[in-house]
């Protein structure tokens, strides 16, 4: 057997660029605490995403909780249980209730139909989630939200790099999170990025991360430590001129994936909607158990045993999490229960080859192995 196949591999600069890159911070001593690779990141994610306000932090999840903080949210949240833990800890972490609205069939984001209807005078936001890169309905979210005069945040975890209706995806709604861990498309070993319009919250944004320090005596906010440093800025600052070759190595396997899979009974590969430019993040295949003859935990445990390391991206949903048990209640979004259970995310990463592809293809087709 070959060696295994895990759902993602890290995407890794040249060593050589790299040592290059991080050369002058042995020069500088100058380690974290906003230094000259924090700053010229930030420019370049500006510059690269084509917005105008970026804050940078050391991971997305701290991003996550340091905005919604910042933007002062209270009671509830629409959300969707749809998504990696994150999403949902960080709402409850502020201590607010999230209240889960379901997904499209079609694409597996908030379902805008079904907002209106959770909507109290409780409720302070929405915060929906770009899941596998495929953009929200945006347009509607944001109608919803103007009309009933909520805060819009988006989880952009997984869509780093993509343009929808030729717009950048960092300008939807009031903010959005983007995660840059080694595992994502782009990636600053660990690292995080909101992007947002109100330079008010972007002031709130940089207290929050830094324990609320303003200058050298004056603290004027109850703040963590949410520093991203230079090493994380330069790792991130080499992969971003790496990104576009990066991003056409997944389409080539994502490609090969729909020539495979496509229009074989039973099998249903999410692609994003008309109008996005994707970055090819997950490779999500729908199995419906009494179409194809195999279920995707069957399918799951077949790959495993050839050592191929396919992820049940998102099983169990955050609401069903243990930690929520008898809190939440996952049969209120069916569509998003059922998905749950049917959805497997095929490996796609840059370094996959065409043949690794088949491969795969052919141990997920062939019924009768194992
Ligand atoms: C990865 C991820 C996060 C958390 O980001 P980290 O950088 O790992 O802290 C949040 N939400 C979603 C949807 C993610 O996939």
């Amino acid at each position: 057997m070959k060696k295994p196949i895990l759902v993602t591999r890290s995407s890794m600069p040249p060593l050589e660029e790299f040592i290059e890159e991080i050369k002058p911070i042995w020069e500088s001593h100058w380690l974290t605490n906003m230094g000259v690779y924090h700053e010229r990141f930030k420019e370049e994610l500006n510059q690269y995403m084509g917005v105008d306000h970026t804050e940078l932090f050391v991971n997305g999840h701290m991003a996550l909780e340091m905005t919604i903080q910042a933007m002062g949210l209270t009671g509830e949240v629409i959300t969707t249980p749809f998504t990696f833990v994150s999403t949902t800890h960080a709402i409850v972490r502020n201590g607010l209730m999230p209240v889960f609205c379901d997904i499209r069939p079609e694409d597996f984001t908030m379902d805008p139909s079904r907002i209106e209807a959770l909507i109290t005078e409780r409720t302070s936001a929405i915060i929906p989630v770009h899941v596998y890169g495929n953009i929200c309905d945006v347009d509607a979210i944001e109608a919803i939200a103007r009309k009933h005069g909520l805060k819009v945040f988006y989880d952009a975890a997984h869509a780093f790099g993509e343009r929808y209706d030729g717009k950048s995806v960092g300008s939807f709604g009031d903010a959005s999170m983007f995660s840059f861990h080694a595992t994502k498309v782009f990636h600053s070993i660990e690292g995080g990025a909101v992007c947002y319009h109100d330079p008010a919250l972007g002031k709130e944004l940089y207290k929050l991360k830094n324990f609320g320090i303003l200058s050298e005596e004056v603290v004027d906010g109850v703040g963590a430590n949410a520093k991203m440093n230079e090493f994380q800025a330069a790792m991130g600052l080499c992969n971003l001129r790496h990104l576009e070759e990066e991003i056409g190595k997944r389409k080539k396997a994502a490609l090969r994936y729909q020539e495979r899979l496509s229009g074989i009974p039973g099998i249903r590969l999410l692609t994003p909607s008309a109008g996005t430019e994707s970055n090819y993040a997950y490779m999500p295949a729908v199995f419906d158990e009494e179409v194809f003859g195999a279920g995707r935990d069957e399918i799951y445990n077949r790959l495993k045993a050839r050592g191929i390391g396919a992820r049940k991206y998102f099983y169990p949903l955050t609401s069903a999490c243990d930690c929520y048990r008898g809190r939440f209640f996952p049969e209120e979004t069916p569509v998003a229960l059922k998905a749950s259970h049917q959805v497997l995310t095929l490996p796609l990463f840059a370094g996959l080859e065409t043949d690794d592809v088949d491969m795969i293809c052919d141990i997920v087709l062939n019924r009768k192995e194992i």
